[in-house]
């Protein structure tokens, strides 16, 4: 690898789980890109792109690194129409940085505001409104793409590739641009309704009354739960305000008062959170800390509304920097999937048993609603996610894996599939029957064209999805022409 001096580094998933010893390129302009891609080539060793690195596992993880994120300039911005074009490498946290003052907002967040643009979209990532407004990728005007094969293309939504290369994880070409529509806002506040479910029935009763209107809704789920309690909740749903129905929106909407305190009551540092949280990472303490959730939930603010900003409510995640290290040092995996609405309340049931019946439960459970959507390898469906953060340990590794093994069989079976943004255990004959045989052959047509030589690969594709287009192109003919 000449064309750029590599450093060497450890290069871990997100839950500091998976990943390991990288050499590590960072470009700061794409022009250096095909450069790149030839030394990886005539090397033999394949490039794994990366953004921030917000993926769990080992999307983002290979021998060859290349960091995308010095790439981050915002280009565009017209307050007049809300469209944003900028460098694969700025953040959700630019772009809503950039925008917010003028009334604009990122039509579809995550949990977090660290991801670059590119990376979410080569995930086609989604955010607490999956059900109203789809992935990321319904929002992207056009993405530039640099492809090993030779070529730089601007692609639209009236490209079939752009729907490949959106959902496809970094394996067919470097994004370098993105171009994204944003939302109207009127207000610099969400109206907020906190409520509980008490069981799985309540959850999904709640979620089939109120998805259609909720601008946003998320539940936390309680996994230690059990018996007739199992599933209770606690739920956020969320609504635009009204134009004119907020005092101080030019005030609100500035992104001092949309930041996230730097300090829990005024007083303490929140950098210093995640040691008081510390005490309580093993299955006792994260038991009380569900318990709590829950009871907090019932007891303080059932049914309670309240006013909160869209930083505050969108990047609850970011409350706590560092949160992660309370899973050190085994780290954590996250595991989501996705499953279809009329399979997804038993399948959730079984799920949960199984955990508990394993002695294996997940610490932090989200439950969300999305729609079906047009993208080649995309975790959306007309259906319901069930997304759960498992400590791992040197003792549970090999018990865990199994599990999430086991949970991908009942998922599959149910016409469901895993989220790769999350993934760090799928297996290639799971993923061929989550996705069939006919998506994966599509795949491989268009990386013929885009990358046939596979210079870009991740350590998750050459555990899982590689191997399963493989195993699709053995069972049927090689198309020619991708469709
Ligand atoms: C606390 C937390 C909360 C989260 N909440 C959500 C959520 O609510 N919804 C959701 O959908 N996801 C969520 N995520 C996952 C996260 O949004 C995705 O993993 C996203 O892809 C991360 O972006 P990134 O820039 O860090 O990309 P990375 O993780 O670095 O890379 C992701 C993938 O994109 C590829 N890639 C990166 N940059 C490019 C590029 N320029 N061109 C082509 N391919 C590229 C990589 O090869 C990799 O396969 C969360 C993650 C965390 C840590």
């Amino acid at each position: 690898m000449t064309a750029l001096l590599p450093a060497r580094q450890t290069v871990l998933g997100w839950g500091m789980a998976v990943g390991g010893p990288a050499d590590v390129v960072r470009p700061t302009d794409a022009q250096s890109l095909p450069a790149l891609f030839e030394a990886a080539r005539t090397a033999r060793r394949p490039l794994t792109l990366r953004g921030a690195g917000c993926s769990y596992g080992d999307a983002a993880c290979g021998d060859v690194v290349c960091d995308l994120s010095a790439l981050d300039r915002i280009l565009h911005f017209d307050p007049q129409t809300g469209v944003v074009r900028a460098q694969a490498g700025a953040t959700l946290r630019q772009v809503w940085q950039t925008a917010v003052p003028h009334g604009w907002w990122p039509p579809v967040v995550s949990g977090t505001m660290a991801p670059t643009l590119g990376g979410a979209a080569a995930m086609n990532i989604h955010g607490k409104n999956a059900a109203r407004v789809g992935p990321i990728g319904d929002h992207l005007r056009a993405i530039k793409v640099v492809f090993p094969s030779g070529g730089v293309q601007e692609l639209t939504p009236a490209d079939p590739l752009f729907f490949a290369v959106v959902s496809g994880a970094g394996t067919l070409g470097v994004i370098t641009e993105v171009e994204l529509q944003l939302k109207r806002v009127h207000a610099g506040r969400l109206d907020v309704w906190a409520t509980t479910a008490a069981d799985l029935n309540g959850l999904f009763a709640f979620f089939d009354a109120h998805a259609a209107t909720a601008d946003y809704l998320v539940a936390w789920l309680d996994a230690f739960a059990t018996g007739k309690a199992m599933g209770r909740s606690l739920i956020h749903a969320a609504y635009h305000v009204p134009a004119g129905d907020e005092p101080d929106t030019a005030t609100a909407l500035q992104v001092t008062n949309q930041q996230l305190p730097s300090r829990l009551f005024g007083v303490v540092p929140k950098s210093w959170m995640w040691r008081f949280l510390k005490p309580f990472s093993n299955s006792w303490g994260m038991r009380l800390v569900n318990l709590g959730r829950w009871y907090s939930g019932l007891l303080l603010s059932r049914d309670k509304r309240y006013r909160q900003t869209h930083g505050a409510f969108h990047f609850l995640l970011d409350y706590v920097p560092d949160w992660k290290k309370v899973y050190s040092p085994g780290g954590l995996i996250q595991h989501q999937v996705f499953v279809p609405a009329d399979r997804a309340r038993q399948v959730f049931q079984t799920v949960l048993e199984l955990q508990q019946g394993r002695g294996l439960v997940n610490w932090l459970s989200v439950v969300k609603r999305h729609r079906a959507d047009r993208f080649l390898l995309s975790h959306g469906l007309d259906g319901y996610s069930l997304a759960q953060d498992f400590a791992v340990t040197a003792e549970n590794r090999v018990a865990l894996w199994q599990l999430c093994h086991d949970i991908d069989d009942i998922v599959a079976a149910a016409g469901g599939r895993v989220y790769f943004a999350k993934d760090a255990t799928v297996r290639p004959e799971t993923v061929l029957a989550m996705f069939g045989s006919e998506r994966l052959r599509q795949w491989a047509a268009w990386q013929q064209q885009c990358d046939p030589d596979g210079v870009l690969q991740s350590a998750q594709w050459r555990r899982a999805v590689g191997p399963a287009v493989a195993m699709a192109q053995a069972n049927g003919p090689t198309l020619d022409t991708p469709q």
